[in-house]
């Protein structure tokens, strides 16, 4: 079936059961695939914009309102919308990092978080990790300590995520943000894959910036996301224009420089909006996501050779398996190869594990039901038994 064109209907999310890891957190609500149809077209939020003529002041729909309750959820001072997490992550570096300046990550940051640094002409120095896969507060004083050592230059800012999309390990972000403001570094947490699945308090984390991504975690269309800050770093990220035009004089009001004055002018902010309500619920049943990430786990522990490359027990739902020395050994004389498994799996109803990978892959288990949780643990059980390896 096609939508429009060549474009095939997409309908993966009705026919199957999707533990994709970076999909499971952006599936749209049922309220935010409404609102989406009926704000399809382009700048349709823009109908009631009036002076001063900026996305976050406008009231219908209620945009002005959600930017101070986002604010008030993460609890941190001031919010603005942003296309996707990259876009906040941006920002940030722009205004704060200047050219030459050293500039902390960690071992598991993500490929946007470099490129934002990257951009604003930083220097990127990573924070080692320990022998758990662990971003810690020992690692990052020593850390901090060399580049200054090094460059004899202060680091102008230290990105550290929440839970990292190689592992889903959650780290310690308190310990590190403050060893981070020992050295008068500002810190950004990258809540990608936190901010909207699992509760995030800005405040109780020490940090200075919170970036959320709607499109992974908040059940909004791509490109959105949230980037919000204290009073402290609002005056100086959401700084706004002091252009002027040479011939016309003209100057742009109260546009913000890093938002290019409006960000998300549509169907994003408002799915984004929509989907709310149902987000600020579901980070509440944090634990029941934990215990289906647990049952899965279980279920591919007891399949003998697979290990578990993430913390055990899980503290999140994305999940980072090594089955060499089980679902690979069976790849390797399988007629079908690799492609065994996620073939195997979607005969029963399940996708989103590359097809063909069967050594080290990843799984998000956001959103399943109790009953869905049970089908994919009795599937990877299943699927190991009728090739012939041992469930113990
Ligand atoms: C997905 C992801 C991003 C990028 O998020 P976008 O909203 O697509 O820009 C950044 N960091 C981490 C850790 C991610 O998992």
């Amino acid at each position: 079936m096609k939508c429009a064109n060549d474009i095939d209907a997409r309908d993966v999310e009705e026919m199957f059961i999707n533990i994709d890891p970076i999909q499971a957190g952006g599936r749209l609500t049922p309220e935010a695939l409404k609102a989406v149809i009926a704000y399809a077209d382009g700048y349709s939020v823009c109908d009631h914009c009036r002076k001063p003529f900026r996305l976050d002041y406008i009231k219908k729909p209620p945009i002005a309102e959600f930017h101070e309750d986002c604010a008030r959820w993460l609890n941190m001072d001031v919010l603005r919308v942003v296309p996707g997490a990259r876009r906040g992550f941006q920002a940030v570096a722009s205004t704060l990092v200047q050219k030459g300046d050293p500039v902390i990550l960690t071992s598991l940051s993500h490929y946007t978080e470099f490129v934002s640094v990257e951009q604003s002409g930083g220097v990127p120095h990573e924070i080692p990790l320990d022998e758990n896969n662990h971003v810690t507060a020992e690692n990052t004083a020593e850390t901090i300590e060399k580049v200054v050592r090094e460059s004899g230059r202060s680091p102008s800012l230290l990105f550290v995520e929440h839970a990292d999309y190689q592992y889903g390990n959650i780290h310690d972000v308190c310990g590190i943000a403050k060893v981070a403001h020992q050295y008068d570094i500002p810190v950004l947490l990258n809540g990608a894959y936190t901010v909207g699945i699992m509760p995030v308090d800005g405040k109780a984390l020490g940090v200075d910036f919170v970036v959320g991504s709607g499109h992974k975690s908040m059940a909004a269309p791509a490109p959105s996301g949230v980037l919000a800050t204290t009073d402290e770093y609002a005056d100086k990220v959401f700084r706004t224009t002091q252009a002027e035009g040479d011939v016309t004089k003209r100057t742009f009001g109260i546009k913000e420089v890093e938002m290019m004055g409006c960000t998300l002018m549509g169907v994003t902010l408002v799915g984004l909006m929509a989907s709310f309500p149902a987000v600020k619920e579901r980070v509440k049943n944090w634990d029941t996501e934990l215990e289906h990430s647990n049952i899965i786990t279980d279920a591919l522990l007891s399949v003998e050779g697979t290990k578990i490359e993430s913390d055990c027990p899980r503290e999140h739902t994305l999940t980072r398996v090594n089955t060499i020395e089980s679902f690979n050994k069976v790849a390797e004389t399988h007629k079908k190869r690799g492609y065994f498994l996620s073939k195997d799996l979607k005969k029963r109803g399940i996708v989103g594990v590359i097809p063909g990978s069967t050594m080290v892959w990843k799984y998000n288990t956001f959103g399943l039901t109790d009953k869905q949780t049970e089908h994919v643990a009795d599937s990877f059980r299943g699927i190991a038994e009728d090739n012939g390896l041992t469930i113990s």
